[in-house]
């Protein structure tokens, strides 16, 4: 069993990865800051399951101020997944994003590397490759927001500490994760909120656009294997989708189907930094992790949107 810290716990993504983890019998550290990119009892919600299990500890501590040596002392794992999410507020606040995604990224690294750690497993995105993602890890690096350039810098000090300091490190590049607890300025998330309450959806762009969606189980169960298969993850970098690529107009469909209710749509043109096409390929996943996403679109979709019914 190993003692895990993961960063961005009472994220949407963290969250449920800091579960599995318990449920796997491992010792989770959670770590988090708050920061008010959306509201703060939305991320005490996430944690709800966590708080009062024996494996799981929480510490509520900013990456960019905090002591870092204490919370990493005796892990074996580092899940880094704290971060600022979402483009669209990148254009207007970079410092944040700036701040909290390469100089706690840094802070992080430095810690981990005086430390005798096993593993830092870093999340990445596919918005590092640009506007179009859609072939394997070889793609040309072309961020096309200042999230993405943020996230590749996030990377690099990845692989820089990797060659200087011997850290053994780890990439993964999530492709839009979705599924319970998606974060409220997500798409999905508005969408199926639009639908449920009969108000308006604002659709970006000609809706054409698609996306490799990743269910979030399926994104976790990449991360979780990702730790068990150390000895051939160390110093790679994975995509991780999901297995179907749609566009958003077909995702709109599904949801009316499931919802039983017709989306009113409000069009406008695609935002500065939107992804054009995302198609995850995810075969070295597949061969070296054994990697192998389940949830279809149409489940995945299902379950989101009966938790947020339930979240009234
Ligand atoms: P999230 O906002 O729900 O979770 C991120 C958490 O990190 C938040 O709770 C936030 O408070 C915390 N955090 C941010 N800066 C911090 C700091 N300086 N110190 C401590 N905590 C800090 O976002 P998410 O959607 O769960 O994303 C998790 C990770 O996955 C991020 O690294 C993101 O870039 C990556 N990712 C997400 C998606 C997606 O579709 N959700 C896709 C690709 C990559």
């Amino acid at each position: 069993m190993n003692r895990c810290l993961v960063t961005g716990a009472a994220g949407f993504i963290g969250s449920h990865l800091c579960e599995a983890l318990c449920a796997r019998g491992h010792e989770v550290i959670g770590l988090d800051a708050f920061i008010p990119y959306y509201p703060r009892p939305v991320k005490e919600r996430n944690l709800t399951a966590l708080l009062g299990q024996a494996r799981f500890a929480f510490h509520e501590a900013d990456l960019r101020t905090a002591e870092l040596a204490p919370l990493i002392a005796g892990c074996d794992t580092i899940f880094h997944l704290a971060a600022m999410p979402g483009l669209m507020k990148s254009w207007t606040d970079f410092e944040l994003y700036e701040s909290c995604n390469i100089y706690g990224t840094q802070r992080l690294l430095d810690a981990a590397r005086q430390s005798p750690i096993k593993q830092f497993i870093h999340i990445s995105t596919s918005s590092v490759y640009g506007q179009e993602a859609t072939q394997g890890e070889e793609m040309p690096l072309q961020p096309f927001s200042p999230y993405g350039i943020t996230k590749l810098a996030g990377e690099n000090l990845c692989r820089a500490y990797g060659a200087n300091f011997a850290l053994p490190f780890t990439i993964l590049r999530y492709f839009s994760v979705y599924g319970p607890r998606q974060r409220p300025d997500m798409g999905y998330f508005k969408l199926i909120n639009d639908l449920i309450q009969g108000s308006t959806f604002t659709l970006f762009g000609d809706g054409a656009q698609t996306r490799s969606n990743t269910y979030v189980a399926d994104a976790v169960a990449a991360t979780v294997l990702a730790m068990e298969q150390c000895a051939v993850s160390l110093g790679q970098t994975f995509n991780v989708g999901g297995g179907e690529i749609v566009s958003l107009n077909e995702v709109i469909a599904l949801l009316e189907e499931i919802t039983g209710q017709r989306a009113r749509l409000d069009r406008q043109p695609a935002r500065p930094g939107d992804q054009r096409h995302t198609a995850a390929n995810i075969a070295k996943a597949r061969r070296l992790l054994g990697y192998d996403p389940h949830t279809s679109l149409a489940e995945g979709l299902q379950a989101q949107v009966m938790w947020q019914q339930a979240q009234g």
